[in-house]
């Protein structure tokens, strides 16, 4: 189907069919296990701090000290031990403008390519250094965020569309694997999808990560809506009928799990966005899985069996065993 017939179905409210297809489709590549996914947060600075929607963006002005927003090392790597435990994938390693240096990032990246057995994708910004990493990195995402360049420039001034797309090529001639990042909701329209899908072939994308918007306070999105369930899922299911072998991530909020099913029977391969500790074992992390069941999918992972999340100490490195502690007990505690 030609991508203006995907948009005038979306438009006439038709986006149902697209999602029956997707799902054909999806069943058809295999696609009958889903993943959870975890970002790997790095740090509460960010140099750029002035993209709209984002959180740090609100932060970057309170910080006098960039260096103590950076996360602990070692909290990090006992976060990457327990997603191993817990069947978890790493989105990505997911970091701020000018937070950690580029040893630094690949340090971390190794240490955690050893932990969990899998090479590690990144989400650091546009960076010229991409030739500094080997074999502990799979890929490199993109932030696109919007793709709408007039809309671009406004929302995300100081990180251009095509500086992304040249940062991606590059990774592509080294090697790695590349992904780009859409948020929906920034008041984009369905007629987007053209510039998108195009983006999508020039740079050759393996992997696209949606997410919706989740309106932070101090934005000028806080009084704003999240996208609709079936626009997403519209938007999610015309991205698998037109790249039927790439892997597509949907995040959605604690607020929007219902979203889950819906998303996943729009092509989702895994999914993503979610507070792990705090949601494990509650009923939230129970609906997760309940949605996944009324797919008919199998989920890689768990978000409520507490035998998975093991002894208090790493089996890597004892450094990391007061944070493994923490983290289990505030996913044994009922925080809902
Ligand atoms: S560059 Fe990334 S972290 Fe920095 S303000 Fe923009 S979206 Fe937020």
């Amino acid at each position: 189907m030609k991508t203006m017939d995907v948009i005038d179905k979306i438009k006439n409210f038709e986006t149902l069919d697209l999602i029956t297809n997707a799902n054909k489709h999806s069943l058809k590549e295999g696609y009958d296990e889903v993943t959870l996914e975890r970002a790997l947060f790095l740090s509460w600075w960010c140099d750029k701090g002035d993209c709209s929607f984002c959180y740090m963006s609100t932060q970057k002005n309170k910080i006098k000290d960039p260096k103590k927003a950076k996360r602990k090392v070692n909290a990090i790597l006992a976060e990457s031990e327990l997603c191993k435990r817990l069947g978890w994938n790493i989105e990505f390693l997911s970091g701020g403008y000018d937070s950690f240096d580029t040893d630094e990032i690949k340090a971390i990246a190794t240490k955690i390519f050893k932990i969990t057995g899998s090479p590690v994708w990144l989400n650091i910004g546009i960076t010229n250094d991409l030739d500094k990493y080997g074999e502990e990195i799979v890929g490199v995402t993109g932030a696109v965020e919007i793709a709408n360049p007039l809309l671009h420039e406004k929302i995300c001034p100081s990180k251009s569309l095509s500086d992304i797309g040249e940062m991606l090529d590059k990774a592509g001639d080294l090697g790695f694997k590349k992904a780009i990042t859409i948020i929906l909701g920034l008041g984009e329209s369905p007629e987007d999808l053209t510039y998108l899908i195009q983006y999508i072939k020039e740079h050759k994308i393996n992997r696209v990560i949606f997410y919706s918007l989740n309106p932070h306070k101090g934005t000028i999105f806080e009084n704003s809506s999240q996208p609709s369930s079936i626009y997403y899922a519209g938007i999610v299911a015309t991205i698998r009928l037109t790249f039927p072998k790439i892997e597509i991530i949907c995040g959605t909020w604690t607020d929007n799990l219902a979203n889950i099913g819906l998303l996943v029977m729009s092509g989702a391969n895994g999914i993503t966005k979610f507070p792990l500790f705090k949601m494990f074992g509650t009923r939230y992390g129970k609906r997760v899985e309940e949605e996944i069941y009324w797919t008919g999918r199998k989920l890689k992972g768990t978000f409520t069996d507490i035998s998975k999340l093991g002894s208090n100490k790493s089996q890597f490195d004892s450094e990391l065993d007061i944070f493994i502690k923490r983290y289990i007990d505030e996913s044994l505690e009922n925080k809902y």
